[in-house]
């Protein structure tokens, strides 16, 4: 029998309603409203609730053990009654008083209440309910009316109930008295009855650890195995213990890929001992732990980053796992973000932290610039960097190939675009006198980038004039979402790769000539007056040329150039040019491939007008 005080019992006056915290009915509509088919964690929950209210009692009995004169046994039992269609769980524990009921179940707000939500909304399972400190309220997953008798030594027996709908009741209990503790009566829904049926209750994933216990030592190794991302056999160093007993080595489903240098060990309570592969691939707990050990592994980075040089030699071995993090975990991305160092145009030996180049940030800037590129030396020198850096614009060097893949990954850092200097539509930041005179320049040698998109046709998709170049005559830049000059070469580089895609992935590439050089202004002149001119052919072919080697690129044909090369040589040094050296060189297979050059056929000292 489910003692519930009928109202004639009671006083009126006896009865009191409280709203609940209102995160607290949000919480439990949607918990009501939720379909979900693990619907019997609501037990767990509730025998933990129960299990720590006995750890309570004995406790405070250590130190007065009168404390359990109001009822000897500790004990936890579980009654279904089938006529009523409830489901009790009765504990001996230390009770609630009525400030506990109202403050416990249902008025103090708790932090956990908002996070809980805002992790299911983010993929969170509802089993982790206990996690967040809620776990109570799991029981209007199965009923659509709660009930609370509790006895606490300090106070009366109260009754606590609802039905949700954003208000609960308190009243003096007059049934039954449970000496000490607290029974929690459900209403089970009707088409939840079957927890009723004594067979199902003894079935349940039987736990009474609300948490999910386990503890786990991590550490972060002095040095990089160095086989770190080819060994494909041995995956992690996490070994898997289930209550002290060893279970596994290198456990996937523990730590991610980026996280593989990490060793540990980690012992879980709640696995089952006799665990398979299968059922470990499908565990929630694992999730859990998994997601635990990853938070436990930035905090560790965290402390190592407080101390400048430990962090440094930290970044040396390991920043291509911070990268690929970045790569992989979109959770985290932002918090792996702040762990990213860079050379930059300012840094000197050092390197930098992107929230170091923002405080180092000008005024008018609104974005993050950087540029990829195969080494330090070679990027510090290109003609992107120049501009920015001489104008006070610090520009992040990102040379590791993985570089790449993460910066895609990452767009933005503390609401900054993250801007390739290399790839079309730069926009500085610039004032009215300098927009003006790009303008004009624009209109000027619009002519000339006509002329020279018709000469070199489809190895460009435009030319056009540049405004981020200073002592460069001209630069190759590419399109906003095609690869960079550098994934080009990392691209190539991948033997296996399938050379089919080469094609039309290929860096779209524009040509930006540098109106204030004098090379562009003698060409702009020449071209103009006769452009048929085939040395302005060569020329412009040369120059192209050229900027690819200096933008990052490799030539398809690198003997084409030599030989354009040689030709300005043969001119430079006043000698005639038969083409008989050309001929010597070159094996016979290849010269018959070779296109002719562009202007083979003209006298070659023509182009002397040119210098
Ligand atoms: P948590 O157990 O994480 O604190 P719950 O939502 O499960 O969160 O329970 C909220 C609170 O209600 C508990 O902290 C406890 O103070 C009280 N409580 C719940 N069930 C019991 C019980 N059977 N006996 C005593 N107190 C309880
Ligand atoms: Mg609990």
């Amino acid at each position: 029998m489910v003692p519930k005080p009928m109202p004639e019992q009671m006083e009126e006056s006896e009865v009191e309603t409280f709203a609940f915290q209102a995160e607290i009915a949000q919480l439990m509509s949607l918990i009501i409203n939720t379909f979900y088919s693990n619907k019997e964690i609501f037990l767990r929950e509730l025998i933990s609730n129960a299990s720590d209210a006995l750890d309570k009692i004995r406790y405070e009995s250590l130190t007065d053990p009168s404390k359990l004169d109001s009822c000897k046994d500790l004990e936890i039992r579980i009654i279904p009654n089938k006529a009523e269609g409830t489901l009790s769980i009765i504990d001996t524990g230390v009770g609630m008083t009525k400030a506990d009921l109202v403050n416990n179940l249902g008025t103090i707000a708790k932090s956990g209440t908002k996070a809980f939500m805002e992790a299911l909304q983010a993929g969170a399972d509802i089993s982790m309910i206990g996690q967040f400190g809620v776990g109570f309220y799991s029981a209007y997953l199965v009923s659509d009316k709660v009930t609370v008798i509790s006895k606490h030594n300090d106070d009366e027996q109260y009754i606590w109930e609802s039905a949700a709908g954003g208000s609960f009741t308190i009243a003096p209990d007059h049934g039954e008295p449970l000496g000490r503790g607290t029974k929690v009566t459900l209403h089970m829904k009707e088409d939840q009855t079957e927890y009723i049926e004594e067979k199902r209750v003894k079935e349940v994933h039987f736990s009474v650890e609300g948490q999910l216990e386990f503890r786990a030592l991590l550490f972060v190794p002095r040095r990089a195995p160095f086989d770190l991302f080819e060994n494909r056999k041995k995956r992690n160093n996490i070994k898997l213990y289930v209550r002290r007993v060893f279970i596994m080595d290198s456990c996937d489903e523990l730590i991610p890929e980026y996280l593989n240098f990490i060793k540990g060990v980690v012992d879980s309570e709640d696995l089952p001992l006799n665990i398979s592969r299968e059922m470990l691939q499908q565990s929630k707990i694992l999730k859990v732990i998994r997601k635990n050990l990853v938070k436990k592994c930035l905090e560790l980075f965290d402390d190592i980053a407080e101390d400048k040089d430990n962090y440094k030699k930290f970044y040396e071995q390991f920043a291509k796992n911070m990268k690929l993090g970045i790569h992989e975990d979109s959770t985290n991305r932002k918090k792996l973000a702040e762990f990213l160092r860079y050379h930059s145009s300012s840094s000197g030996e050092d390197m930098t932290s992107l929230k170091e180049y923002c405080s180092r940030m000008k005024e008018n800037q609104k974005n993050i610039y950087f540029i990829t590129g195969e080494n330090r030396d070679h990027v510090e020198n290109s003609a992107f960097v120049e501009r920015l850096r001489k104008r006070g614009y610090e520009v992040l060097y990102m040379v590791d190939p993985i570089d790449e893949y993460a910066v895609q990954q990452l767009k933005e850092y503390d609401g900054k675009t993250l801007t390739a200097v290399t790839k079309e539509g730069l926009e500085l930041p610039e004032d009215e006198e300098e927009k003006k005179r790009y303008e004009e320049a624009k209109a000027q040698y619009e002519g000339l980038c006509k002329i020279m998109k018709e000469i070199l046709d489809k190895k460009v998709e435009k030319v056009t004039v540049s405004n981020r170049l200073v002592t460069s005559p001209c630069c190759i830049v590419t399109s906003q979402y095609g690869w960079s000059a550098n994934m080009e070469r990392i691209m190539k580089a991948q033997a296996l790769r399938d050379n089919s895609t080469m094609g039309y992935m290929a860096a779209k590439k524009h040509l930006e000539i540098n109106p204030e050089h004098t090379i562009v202004q003698a060409l702009k002149e020449k071209a103009e007056g006769d452009k048929n001119d085939k040395a302005v052919k060569d020329l412009v072919n040369l120059l192209f040329e050229t900027s690819l080697l200096s933008s990052g690129f490799t030539l398809d044909d690198p003997q084409i150039h030599a030989n354009r090369i040689h030709r300005m040589i043969k001119l430079g040094l006043g000698i005639e040019d038969d083409g008989s050296d050309i001929a010597a060189a070159v094996p016979e297979a290849t010269q018959e491939e070779m296109p002719p050059l562009e202007g083979d056929d003209e006298d070659a000292s023509r182009m002397e007008e040119v210098d």
